[in-house]
């Protein structure tokens, strides 16, 4: 019997409506920060995706998950946007817990590049991409997914994320028949790649699967779950359910932490300090470890192609809540379990 997807993959736990800001102290302060940078309209809509330069750029939502199953949220923290490469964080988690750490590091790094997510550069010492948040990176770990699944890369990235949210995602077939159709760089990144026996196989349907991956529609509530869900060290703190390996998600945080935001991916540690990753949709999803996640979404982009917003208010909730792994205040995490109160039932 061949079992459908849907059958292979079932569909994840809904997970209850958000907390809207205005209630607690803790979602005072993500409404304040939401008010303080709604006015900023800096930067630009990414354009080499035709689909992209014609989202709304007006919306601005953040949302925060805590690893005791709160999700406060507020406005426009439902806002559907596309994932892209906020993907490639939990894909490099799958791609770990499939085939294992050793066989991972054979076709990918884990050394920040410099140079802009889409070059078509490998490290010159071992012939292999960088890392995993990079386009060549990512898209090996696709491969990686694509040859242990037999081909079902997609629906398998589609089941986990959408555990890792705590509802079903859905793909926006409009921004991925336009990528699919406009993604000439991709592609010869995944050719070169062929070449070079970091992905064997088919080309074409391992990049199928990444443009579709980078197409999943997703909110800020969603992102601060799916963070939280690495925060709790894999499992989905508001629907209980494991979702990622122990071992991966703390592989995968590093990475996320030296190499998540682009080419600010340095500023960040130094400034915000926690483990991160971007996209060009808008979307930033950012991990207090053992604590809490935040997801925000703002689709203006900065020279560097982070959310201008989300950086902002990145800056400051790590400012006001200690959030930054090197913290040495005294505040973190003290500070928000006292500003959430009682741990919930
Ligand atoms: N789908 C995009 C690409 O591969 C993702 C880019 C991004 O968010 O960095 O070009």
């Amino acid at each position: 019997m061949t079992l459908s997807a849907e059958e292979r993959y079932p569909v994840a736990e809904p997970r209850p409506a958000p907390t809207l800001a205005d209630t607690g102290p803790l979602g005072e302060i993500l409404e304040a920060t939401r008010a303080r940078h709604l006015p900023n309209r800096q930067g630009a809509l990414a354009d080499y995706i035709p689909e992209l330069a014609a989202v709304e750029p007006d919306p601005f939502g953040l949302a925060i998950a805590t690893v005791d199953g709160r999700l406060i949220a507020t406005a426009d923290a439902e806002l559907p946007f596309t994932i892209q490469s906020v993907s490639k964080a939990f894909v490099y988690c799958i791609a770990l817990e499939l085939v294992g750490r050793d066989a991972v590091l054979e076709r990918v790094g884990v050394e920040p590049s410099g140079d802009a997510f889409n070059a078509i550069v490998f490290d010159p010492h071992t012939n292999r991409p960088f890392n995993p948040m990079v386009n060549a990176g990512a898209i090996t770990a696709t491969a990686i997914i694509h040859q242990a699944t037999g081909g079902h890369a997609f629906e398998l990235i589609l089941e986990r994320l959408s555990a890792a949210a705590g509802r079903r995602l859905e793909l926006d077939e409009a921004v991925y028949r336009s990528e699919s159709d406009t993604g000439h760089r991709n592609r010869a990144i995944a050719h070169l790649l062929h070449n070079v026996g970091a992905i064997d196989g088919d080309v074409d349907a391992v990049l199928d699967a990444y443009f579709r991956q980078c197409s999943i529609l997703v909110t800020a509530c969603d992102l601060a779950c799916m963070g939280a869900t690495l925060s709790h060290i894999g499992e989905n703190p508001i629907t209980g359910r494991q979702v990622f390996d122990l071992t991966a998600v703390r592989n995968t945080l590093a990475v996320m932490f030296t190499c998540g935001m682009y080419d600010y991916s340095g500023h960040w540690a130094y400034d915000v300090g926690i483990p991160a990753k971007s996209g060009v949709g808008g979307g930033v999803v950012g991990v207090v470890n053992r604590q809490l996640a935040v997801g925000s979404f703002s689709p203006r982009l900065d020279a560097k192609d982070n959310s201008v917003r989300g950086v902002a208010a990145f800056k400051d909730l790590g400012e006001e809540l200690g959030l930054h792994a090197f913290e040495c205040s005294n505040i973190g995490s003290s500070y928000v379990s006292a500003l959430l109160g009682a741990p919930q039932a």
